[in-house]
This record gives C-alpha cells, sequence and structure tokens, in this order.
C-alpha cells in the first residue's frame, strides 16, 4: 500500500531522489540526507506502515526481512566489526519526524551513550 502523501513512499518510488543503498523486493535502504554519522542510511519496507508497532502487527515476516537488511547494510558499510546502532523512533516523545516506519543503520564513529540525560 502507497500513502501518496508519503516523503517515503515518494522515494521508494523513485518519484524523489534518493541515495540508494540495499534493494530487495520489499525493503529499501538509502543514505540520510542529514546524516548524524560517517555512515547514516534509512531502511525502509516499500509498503507504508506508520511505525514499528503497526509494521510488527501486519507483517511479522516483513519485518523480518527489514531487520536483515539492516545488518546487510552494516555490512557492506564496513561497520559491522567497529559496531553500529539500530533506532527507529517512534511518535513525539520518539523524535519521528517521518511517518513511514524506518530504522536508523549508524556508524562509523563512536556513537557515545544511547540518550542524553
Ligand atoms: P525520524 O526523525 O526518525 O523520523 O527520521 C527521519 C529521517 O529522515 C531524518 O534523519 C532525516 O534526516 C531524514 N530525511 C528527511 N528527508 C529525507 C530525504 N528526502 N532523503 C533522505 N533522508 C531524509
Ligand atoms: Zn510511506
Amino acid at each position: 500500500m502507497i500513502d501518496s502523501d508519503c516523503i517515503f513512499c515518494k522515494i521508494v518510488a523513485g518519484d524523489i531522489p534518493s541515495t540508494k543503498v540495499l534493494e530487495t523486493d520489499r525493503v529499501f535502504a538509502f543514505r540520510d540526507l542529514y546524516p548524524k554519522a560517517p555512515t547514516h542510511v534509512l531502511v525502509v519496507p516499500k509498503d507504508h506502515y506508520a511505525n514499528v508497532a503497526e509494521l510488527t502487527a501486519a507483517d511479522p515476516a516483513l519485518a523480518g526481512e527489514v531487520l536483515r537488511a539492516t545488518a546487510e547494510v552494516a555490512a557492506a558499510e564496513g561497520v559491522a566489526e567497529s559496531g553500529w546502532r539500530l533506532f527507529s523512533n517512534t511518535g513525539a516523545d520518539g523524535g519521528q519526524d517521518v511517518f513511514h516506519v524506518h530504522f536508523h543503520v549508524a556508524g562509523g564513529k563512536p556513537l557515545g551513550r544511547m540518550l542524553s540525560n
């Protein structure tokens, strides 16, 4: 399902340009436009779900494919050994800006503590 107003649906469709890192039948990964680390890639299901809760409830197999793709991205980016962080912001307090579920794959430098105080 596609949400015609969703920026990440448009990126998956190629209507908004992105720098693709990985693509499978159901998963797309592209570089974050405003990277916060040397490696900062966003991994999304091609189908539109707002957040992790919606994705996992509707299609846990797809959630697994997305997770597997995050590890493949980390390996392709050369950070599998040095380490990387996977996170998915949800809702207002989570700091979610784009309501098409996405997993941030970040690495390439020490990322510090998980949360600031
Ligand atoms: P979040 O705040 O977790 O919803 O993350 C949204 C992410 O999307 C941010 O890290 C943005 O830098 C990134 N972003 C926004 N627009 C684009 C775009 N057109 N291409 C790639 N990344 C984008
Ligand atoms: Zn979408």
